[in-house]
């Protein structure tokens, strides 16, 4: 689960985290007292949005005046300028893809006098099992880039868990960042901070994109993105507190309301299968063929009758879609329940794009008996290849 910045920044201050004084601003016409709590003389005005490369994005429908997702403000009328400007728009930066997201929040800060810009950051490495710290002194924007063409820019060690970070951490981020003196003291400090605070609210990533060297020579951290490990969510119901539906696939926030394994994508052929693997190899044999799934959908080992009515009602529900294959292998799974799932939400839902269904398994026999008798233009397959070929021709692309 992702959480805004401003969101990001409050939970990493409870843990001593050094970041700027800041207001949340959901209606324009908030700006202004919110300018003047913060007093100035800059300000800088954030959209806030589940993605990142908010400085160099573009508004969709470009007005006079525009600059990108965040703008340095000098009075509190140009503050109240670029929140009128900004909110409701949808910004579009490298990482929203084409559609962009709209601002409905945005988070006024104060403005800080930046000397350096560095790049942070903390992700759980499963290689080694360990929280990994991300260190380059080529901060700011584009660190892909810097990945990509100057990796000798960029150190990574990781954190042995019992003895949790310990001071040569911090000096091994110091010395990573050119840090000496005070400098190396606060980076020390942050070191541990950013630790504690990743481990004790269960975080899958945690990126400071810049931490910065304030004129006053502070260390600090301008931006910050969290995500958390969703399976550890139940310990920490102040954190789905924070969750920002809007940001989210409304497909997927159904179908995690029932269990379900899903994920959206882009391609036409909605899918409906037991099994994250065999989902997987779905999707490519689709892709054999020609054709492109509109999702990633495993409905679980010992889906009921309910779940499978759910999750096609959710694969019908999307406009892309085009035609569905199930494939079930019964297993735990019993053809005969997917089979009812099935034609219960073909009658409620109705049938609109060519449907193919391949069974396999415990009661396959019944299942597709089940299928037959329905009266609805079901196309029945042998195997996965016969049934990827089958729905590929179906929609037209074979
Ligand atoms: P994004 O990564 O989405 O573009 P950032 O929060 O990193 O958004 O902001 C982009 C750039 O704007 C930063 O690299 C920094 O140079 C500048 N910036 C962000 N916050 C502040 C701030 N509080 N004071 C001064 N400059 C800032
Ligand atoms: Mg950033």
């Amino acid at each position: 689960m992702n959480i805004h910045e401003y969101q990001a920044k409050a939970v990493l201050r409870e843990f001593g985290v050094p970041v700027s004084r800041g207001v949340p601003v959901l209606k324009a016409s908030d700006a202004g007292a919110a300018a003047k709590e913060l007093g100035g003389p800059l300000w800088v005005v954030k959209s806030q949005i589940h993605a990142g490369g908010r400085g160099k994005g573009k508004f969709k429908e470009p007005e006079a005046g525009d600059k990108g997702g965040v703008r340095l403000a000098r009075s509190v009328e140009e503050v109240e300028t670029f929140v009128s400007q900004m909110l409701g728009r949808t910004l579009v930066t490298a990482q929203t893809g084409p559609a962009g997201k709209e601002v409905n929040r945005l988070y006024l800060e104060d403005g800080s006098d930046i000397e350096k810009e560095f790049y942070l950051s903390l992700l759980v490495d499963r290689s080694t099992s360990r929280v990994a710290f991300v260190v380059s002194t080529e901060g700011g924007v584009d660190i892909e880039e810097v990945a990509h063409h100057r990796p000798e820019k960029i150190v990574a060690f990781s954190i042995d868990p019992v003895t949790g970070a310990l001071p040569h951490h911090g000096r091994t981020v110091a010395k990573a960042l050119g840090l000496s003196g005070d400098l190396a003291k606060q980076a020390e400090k942050l070191t541990a901070q950013l630790y504690a605070a990743f481990v004790a609210k269960d975080m899958a990533m945690l990126e400071i994109n810049p931490l910065v060297v304030s004129s006053e020579g502070l260390l600090k951290c301008l931006d910050a993105k969290i995500s958390f490990d969703s399976n550890a969510l139940y310990r920490h119901p102040e954190i789905v507190a924070l969750r920002d539906e809007t940001e989210e696939d409304a497909k997927e926030i159904e179908a995690s309301k029932h269990d379900l394994n899903y994920v959206a994508l882009d391609g036409e052929i909605g899918c409906m299968v037991n099994g994250a693997g065999l989902a997987m190899a779905t999707m490519d044999i689709i892709k054999l063929y020609g054709a492109e799934p509109a999702n990633f959908l495993d409905v679980g080992g010992g889906a009921t009758r309910d779940k499978v009515t759910a999750a096609f009602k959710i694969i019908t529900a999307d406009p892309k879609v085009k035609g569905i294959l199930v494939n079930i292998f019964g297993g735990i799974m019993k053809c005969d329940v997917i089979a009812e799932g099935v034609i219960a939400a073909v009658k409620e839902v109705g049938l609109e794009t060519p449907l193919v269904v391949r069974l396999e398994g415990t009661n396959v026999d019944l299942g597709k008996k089940i299928i037959a008798e329905s009266g609805f233009n079901v196309i029945a397959a042998d195997d996965l290849d016969d049934a990827a070929q089958k729905i590929v021709s179906a929609v037209g692309k074979a």
